[in-house]
């Protein structure tokens, strides 16, 4: 990732609260909301609370506890979803090749379907 952080983007708005959201989870540095646009019945984002546009700047740049705190947080979401039992898919899109739309790493919990094969 080259660009810099954009402070105004959607994300950012939220964590500081400019825009709402359903929170389903706020931890010191993480805080899980519903996608507005569920891709299956329960599609949750996790966005850890840092400024980072992606899986390469958070895992360079962010502390050993904030990113402990946001893989804790990514698994707590899918309990409290009770997804564990069911299964459920966790990705996250960095970058133009994956169409990463909001420029604030989010990694996506989905689940309630069989949610087919990702790849092939
Ligand atoms: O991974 P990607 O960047 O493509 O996805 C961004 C996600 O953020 C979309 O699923 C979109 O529905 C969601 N979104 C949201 N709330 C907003 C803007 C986007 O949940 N205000």
């Amino acid at each position: 990732m080259t660009q810099p952080y954009d402070p105004n983007n959607v994300f950012a708005r939220i964590l500081r609260g400019e825009i709402p959201c359903r929170k389903v989870l706020e931890t010191e540095h993480s805080l899980a909301f519903h996608d507005i646009g569920p891709q299956a019945p329960t599609h949750i984002l996790i966005i850890p609370k840092g400024a980072y546009i992606g899986m390469d700047d958070f895992t360079t740049k962010a502390s050993d506890a904030e990113v402990a705190d946001f893989f804790r947080a990514v698994g707590e979401v899918a309990r409290m979803a009770e997804l564990v039992e069911t299964g459920y898919r966790v990705l996250s899109n960095c970058g133009r090749n994956a169409h990463q739309e909001v420029q604030h790493l989010h990694y996506h919990v989905v689940g309630g379907r069989d949610l087919g094969r990702m790849l092939g």
